[in-house]
C-alpha cells in the first residue's frame, strides 16, 4: 500500500515541509470528506457487446479538496489506504452506489448490476462480509445485483483466505470480476482456484488492440481463455469503434470506455441511460 505514497502529494507542493504540512492536512480533510460531502460517486456505463444493450455501471469514487479541487483516485485510495480511512469510504462507496441502484430500478431504467471496486485494505477487512451485507440489506437491492472488482495482485497477497472470501461472495450470489487482468501476475494457475466469475481485460491492452500486434494478441487470448473457463470478459477504456468492433468480432462479451461514456454523476447518467441506443 505504500507504492506510490509520495507522489500522492507532491501535485500540490514542490516544497518539502509543504508537503509534510500538505499531507496532514489533506489526511485530515479526507477524513471529514463524508460529512462534509466531499466524496461523490461517478458511474460509467457498461455494455453487452453482442445485443448492445446497457448491461450494468461501475461506480468511481471522486474527491474534491477544499483547497485544491478534484483529486484523482490514484492520488487519495493511497493515502486511505495508509491510513485505514478506506474501511470507512469504503462502506460508505457500497451504500453510495447500491441505494443509487436501487433508485434507478425503481425509475425503471434496465441495470443488471453496479459493480464496486474494492480495494487491499478494504479485502483484508475481517467485517467486510459484514458491511457488505448491511449495505445490500440498507439499500433493499438483491446480491446478484452487486458485482466487485478485485485486482489480481490484492487476492494473490494471501490465497487461503482470498479463496474463502470469494466462496462466501459466491455463496451469497454477489459476482466478483479480476481488475486490471493481466497487469498484475505472470502465473494463470490461480485462476483454477479464485471462484471468479469475470476477468475485466485492462485498457492498457485496449489502448494498442486494432495496432499493436502484442495487445492483439494478448487480448484473443484474455477473450479464448476467459470464455474456455467459463468466465465472461470486459474490456476497459474502449475509445472509438475499431476497438469496440475488434472486441465484438473476437467475442467480447461486454465494453466499458469514453466511447460510450465518460464516468459521470447519477442525474447525468440517468438521462445518458435513457437515452442510450447504439
Ligand atoms: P480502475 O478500476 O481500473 O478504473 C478504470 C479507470 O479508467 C477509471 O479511472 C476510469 O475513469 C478510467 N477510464 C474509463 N474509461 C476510460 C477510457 O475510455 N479511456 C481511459 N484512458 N480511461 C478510462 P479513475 O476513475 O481515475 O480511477 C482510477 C483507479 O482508482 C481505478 O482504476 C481504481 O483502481 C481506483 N478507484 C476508483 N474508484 C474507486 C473506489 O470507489 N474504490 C476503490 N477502492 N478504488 C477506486
Ligand atoms: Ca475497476
Ligand atoms: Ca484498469
Ligand atoms: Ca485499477
Amino acid at each position: 500500500a505504500k507504492a506510490g505514497g509520495k507522489s500522492c502529494y507532491s501535485v500540490f507542493n514542490s516544497n518539502m515541509h509543504a508537503e509534510a504540512m500538505s499531507r496532514l492536512q489533506i489526511e485530515a480533510e479526507l477524513n471529514r470528506g463524508i460529512e462534509q460531502n466531499n466524496f461523490v460517486l461517478v458511474y460509467q456505463p457498461q455494455i453487452d457487446l453482442q445485443n448492445k444493450a446497457l448491461l450494468g455501471v461501475e461506480a468511481l469514487v471522486r474527491f474534491y479538496h477544499p483547497k485544491y479541487g478534484l483529486m484523482s483516485p490514484l492520488k487519495f485510495i493511497p493515502i486511505l489506504e495508509d491510513t485505514g480511512i478506506i474501511i470507512k469510504i469504503g462502506e460508505w462507496i457500497l451504500q453510495t452506489a447500491l441505494k443509487q441502484l436501487k433508485k434507478w430500478q425503481d425509475e425503471g431504467l434496465s441495470i443488471k448490476h453496479v459493480a464496486v471496486n474494492l480495494s487491499a485494505t478494504q479485502f483484508r477487512n475481517k467485517h467486510l462480509l459484514e458491511s457488505v451485507k448491511e449495505a445490500l440489506t440498507m439499500s433493499g437491492v438483491a446480491a446478484e445485483y452487486l458485482e466487485l472488482e478485485l485486482t489480481e495482485s490484492l487476492l494473490l497477497e494471501d490465497t487461503e483466505s482470498a479463496v474463502r472470501t470469494l466462496k462466501q461472495f459466491k455463496d451469497m450470489g454477489i459476482r466478483v470480476t479480476i481488475d486490471d487482468f493481466g497487469t498484475g501476475y505472470s502465473s494463470l494457475s490461480y485462476l483454477r482456484r479464485f471462484p471468479v466469475d469475470s476477468l475485466k481485460i485492462d485498457k492498457s491492452f485496449i489502448k494498442g488492440v486494432v495496432s499493436e500486434p502484442e495487445d492483439i494478441a494478448i487480448t484473443v487470448a484474455t477473450i479464448d481463455m476467459a470464455h474456455a473457463l467459463g468466465l465472461n470478459v470486459i474490456a476497459e477504456g474502449v475509445e472509438n469503434e475499431e476497438q469496440r468492433d475488434f472486441l465484438r468480432d473476437h467475442g467480447c462479451d461486454c465494453a466499458q470506455g469514453y466511447f460510450y461514456s465518460p464516468p459521470i454523476n447519477h442525474e447525468d447518467f440517468s438521462k445518458w441511460a435513457t437515452t442510450y441506443r447504439e
